[in-house]
């Protein structure tokens, strides 16, 4: 079932591997065809080239948009060559089949990334080239179709043995649909982008292939890690500056870490948040970052031991020294000292991650869930509550103090695993209960850790006694309520709503409790 290949149209903009290509394929005796760019390129390399212009009788036109939409080249793509009918209509016009298809898009995703106009993003939306693509993988029974560079060598090794397979051709038919696939989604997702549509209704999504992982969450699953072409900071937009390739769960969690800590204002206080398994066993802030670190380590240094620390603000030489400390996977800032860089390149394990900023937090975006048969698809959580919308339901008022830890707490249960219970004491988590079915047992694990690390630390009693406390969802029934009590806090930020909120508010009086409501939920499931 070899198909060997007697004509080739080369229409690339990505122009690497390109001349030994057309060498290889000239020196096969394939006839080859080209577009402007292309043509020159080979020309200037001495192969002989004849262009699309001729083929078609058309000149490229307008700016390129208009130069191989024709009937010769589509014909000569799409034609069955054992079909009659189809054969007389290529004697009848003098189509010639073309075998083989080598081309790759316009530059349109780094266009994007590299922030060009919108004009100029538009113009970068390759027509032909899609239309060519889908034509010749239709016809994969006769036509082989490459659209990237890496595969150039896999070809010339098919055409040793005189022409390439029907499984080869059906291979590179797939790739093609999913190049040209992914290709119109990140139009479609730029466009969604530039015009602020948030809702998830009627949109493509696809990615960028960035990396093939290790493996997955286990070592049995295969994975890769794919670009959305946002732009957005972040672990896939960060600079790597040693230790070896980030796993999947590194990617997950350094995510989490990142997206947590830079919910935090850099110009307000630095902030440090301390992850495991996508959830924060400490978090954070001080007078400056070494300050914060220590802190977010002291909630649960249990935890904290192989975990993945993010930080609001460019990483400095005593903070670096001090997370040196402990084994730590991953750490992410927005940019590091050089001095922190050197004393972090003698922890050969350790990942140094760096961007150019912190995510925008209240930027919108889409987030997905895989469930059986389909996709989840919702805007990302960047629900925001500031002093003015909260509401204080019991007798007692919080004092300005309390107010600010029942906001940073509120903003770190946000981002940890529902159920959601979280002591915060002096601007640092010291208890976090994080994915439990019941919020009751939520409140006991984080106070249960409370207590260890008040033992661990030499503490008389733990820093739970006089927290605040968030709950990301409301309290169904006071119970959950009086273990936060029973922990010691005096103040809690909830966001209200349950059936029986006249319960709960009724218990936090009766325990000297000051609460507020938020009347935002942040579940994250
Ligand atoms: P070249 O550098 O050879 O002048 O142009 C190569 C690029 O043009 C390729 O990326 C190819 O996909 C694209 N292309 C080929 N035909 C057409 C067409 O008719 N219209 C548009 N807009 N692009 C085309």
């Amino acid at each position: 079932d070899l198909v060997p290949v007697k004509r080739a149209l080369l229409s690339v903009s990505d122009k690497s591997g390109l001349i030994e290509l057309g060498q290889a394929l000239a020196a096969k005796g394939v006839d080859l065809v080209s577009t402007g760019g292309t043509a020159k390129a080979l020309r200037e390399a001495g192969l002989a080239v004849r262009d699309v212009a001729e083929l078609t009788g058309f000149p490229e036109m307008m700016d390129g948009r208009v130069k191989t939409l024709h009937p010769m080249v589509h014909g000569g793509l799409l034609a069955l060559r054992d079909d009659a009918g189809h054969k007389a209509s290529m004697d009848e016009h003098g189509i010639l089949p073309i075998d083989l298809l080598v081309v790759n898009l316009y530059p349109f995703e780094a266009t994007v990334a590299k922030g060009g106009d919108y004009d100029d993003c538009v113009e970068n939306i390759d027509i032909g080239g899609p239309a060519m693509l889908r034509a010749a993988a239709k016809n994969h029974a006769y036509v082989t179709v490459i659209t990237d560079p890496e595969d150039y060598a896999p070809l010339l090794d098919q055409l040793e043995q005189g022409g390439t397979t029907a499984r080869f051709r059906q291979e590179c038919a797939a790739n093609t649909y999913a190049r040209t696939a992914a290709y119109d989604a990140a139009v479609s997702a730029w466009f969604a982008r530039t015009l602020e549509i948030a809702a998830p209704r009627r949109r493509a999504f696809a990615g960028t292939l960035a990396q093939t992982l290790r493996y997955g969450e286990n070592p049995h699953q295969t994975a890769a890690f794919y670009t959305d072409g946002s732009g957005r900071q972040g672990v896939a937009t960060a600079v790597q500056h040693q230790g070896k390739e980030l796993s999947y769960n590194n990617i997950n969690d350094t995510d989490a870490a990142f997206e947590l800590v830079a919910e935090f204002d850099p110009a307000d206080s630095a902030a440090c948040a301390i992850i495991k398994h996508a959830n924060p066993c400490g978090v954070a802030r001080g007078k400056t970052l070494l300050e914060a670190y220590k802190a977010a380590f002291d909630c649960d240094r249990t935890s904290a031991f192989g975990g993945i620390v993010a930080l609001n603000k460019p990483l400095d030489a005593e903070t670096a020294q001090e997370i040196t400390g402990i084994f730590t996977e991953v750490v992410i800032a927005p940019g590091a000292s050089d001095e922190a860089k050197a004393i972090f390149a003698a922890k050969k394990n350790l990942r140094l991650l760096t961007t150019d900023g912190l995510p925008d937090v209240k930027a919108g975006g889409l987030t997905f869930r895989q469930v059986a048969g389909g996709l989840l698809v919702q805007d990302k959580d960047s629900g925001f509550i500031g002093m003015d919308d909260l509401k204080v339901v019991t007798k007692k008022a919080p004092t300005p103090e309390q107010m600010t830890d029942l906001l940073f707490a509120w903003k770190i249960a946000k981002h940890v695993k529902s159920n959601a219970i979280v002591y915060v004491k002096d601007g640092a988590t010291v208890g976090v209960g994080a994915g439990q079915m019941s919020r009751v047992d939520s409140a006991l694990i984080a106070a249960m850790k409370a207590e260890r690390m008040a033992e661990t630390l030499g503490l008389s009693q733990p820093l739970t006694i006089g927290s605040a406390v968030a709950s990301d969802a409301f309290f169904p029934f006071p119970d959950g309520l009086m273990e936060a009590a029973a922990a010691g806090a005096t103040c809690v930020i909830q966001p209200g709503g349950s059936m029986r909120d006249d319960e709960v508010i009724a218990a936090a009086d009766e325990a000297g409790l000051a609460m507020v409501f938020t009347g935002m939920r942040h579940f994250r499931h």
